[in-house]
């Protein structure tokens, strides 16, 4: 059997989706048809730190006098030690939510599923980093995107940093899907540019990868195809956060994620894995450093995405991997290598003859 042979036969998507400019003032009446699911009928709203000082984007959400509002800081990405630790908070102040409901970008969507998940699988986050390893259904979850481009709206994972391992892996499985989602392209209005572009290519990258790989299904294709449709049209248009371009966004970050639930991804994201566990690099920023280094894997994707850039007038940092140590580059060669999947899926089960030790340094030296 195939090592791609797992995990993406069945595909699982959000049961219910709200979409268009003013979704949100829908946020009230679908929390409050979760909360009798418990006896508690308390809702846990996990929120992008930024909405903090920021409250009026947020308006039309009000949590009730029994829930619990918790900041969640998108500096770093989230850890298994990270959740762990939210967990036990949490658990002190709530031992049976009825709904989480998370509202910001990747790293608040990924917690809030991760949260879900461990309230009914018991035992720590890094258990459960893997293939189909929860085993059963979490608190039901909503989750609302503030920026667009992961697709965390619709996969099938949280992704988390493990530093005892050095693995930054997901908990991948059909219990990891949103129950209910909102995709108000309003919400986008404030994303920094650069961010949002940034974030933006990860749908970009993620449907490039697919279409490249040796796994591919029809499904999978038809998400892509169009994802990079709209990647194009966005991208490409003079204003690029225009509400048009912010809706299509949205979408594309949807049907790229869901490309990605029916596939896998391929080069790109292995490296990016490598730059943000050993340099601590964001996953959307770290992709756009990998995918300037991607011209002999990737060449005509790696010139649209420089078009796209430029187009955009958009900085993307190099130089980073030039003066890194001996020790730096052997643990991002592990970092790296350790994703067999996507690797495999990119180049075959001749992987590790390609990307030996000193073409992976060659690689990041030159990014
Ligand atoms: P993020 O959560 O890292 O946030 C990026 C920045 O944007 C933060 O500073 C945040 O405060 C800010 N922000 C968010 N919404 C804003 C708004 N409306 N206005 C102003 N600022 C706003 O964003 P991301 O790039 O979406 O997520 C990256 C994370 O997603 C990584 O942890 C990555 O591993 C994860 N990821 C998950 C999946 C998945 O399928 N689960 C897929 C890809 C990436
Ligand atoms: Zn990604």
């Amino acid at each position: 059997m195939s090592i791609l042979d797992t995990g993406v036969k069945n595909i699982c998507n959000v049961k219910n989706v709200r979409f268009g400019v003013g979704a949100i003032s829908e946020v009230n009446d679908i929390v409050n048809g979760f909360r009798h699911n418990s006896q508690s009928g308390r809702a846990i709203f996990l929120v992008d730190h930024y909405f903090q000082s920021k409250p009026s984007n947020l308006n039309a959400v009000s949590p009730q006098e029994n829930d619990i509002l918790i900041y969640v800081c998108s500096d770093s990405e989230p850890t298994t030690f990270y959740v762990d630790d939210l967990m036990k908070k949490l658990r002190a102040k709530c031992s049976e939510p009825s709904v989480i409901v998370g509202i910001g970008g990747g790293v608040t969507l990924d917690t809030a599923k991760a949260v879900s998940n461990l309230y009914t699988n018991l035992g720590s986050a890094a258990e459960y980093q893997g293939w189909d390893l929860v085993k059963k259904q979490g608190i039901p979850k909503v989750g609302i995107p503030t920026i667009s481009g992961t697709g965390a709206e619709a996969t099938r994972t949280c992704v988390l940093s493990n530093y005892d391992t050095g693995l930054k892996l997901g908990m991948n499985s059909d219990y990891s899907v949103f129950d209910s989602i909102i995709l108000d392209p309003d919400l986008t209005a404030s994303v920094p540019t650069d961010q949002y572009f940034y974030t933006g290519m990860d749908a970009y990258i993620h449907c490039i990868e697919s279409l490249s790989g040796r796994y591919r299904n029809n499904l999978g294709d038809a998400y892509s195809d169009m994802t990079l449709e709209l990647c194009r049209e966005i991208f490409f248009s003079d204003d690029m956060k225009s509400k048009d371009a912010r809706s299509n966004l949205m979408i594309a970050s949807y049907l790229g994620g869901n490309a990605i639930a029916a596939s896998y991804v391929g080069l790109v994201h292995p490296f990016s894995a490598g730059l943000s566990v050993v340099l601590g690099y964001h996953h959307c920023i770290a992709n756009c450093i990998v995918m300037l280094g991607m011209s002999e894997f990737y060449p005509e994707y790696h010139k649209e995405f420089c078009r796209m850039r430029d187009k955009q007038n958009i900085k993307i940092p190099t130089g980073i991997g030039k003066n890194l140590s001996d020790r730096e580059h052997d643990r991002l060669y592990e970092a790296t290598i350790i994703h067999e999947k996507p690797l495999f899926n990119a180049l075959g089960d001749r992987y590790r003859e390609i990307l030996t030790r000193d073409k992976v340094r060659e690689i990041f030296e030159g990014i």
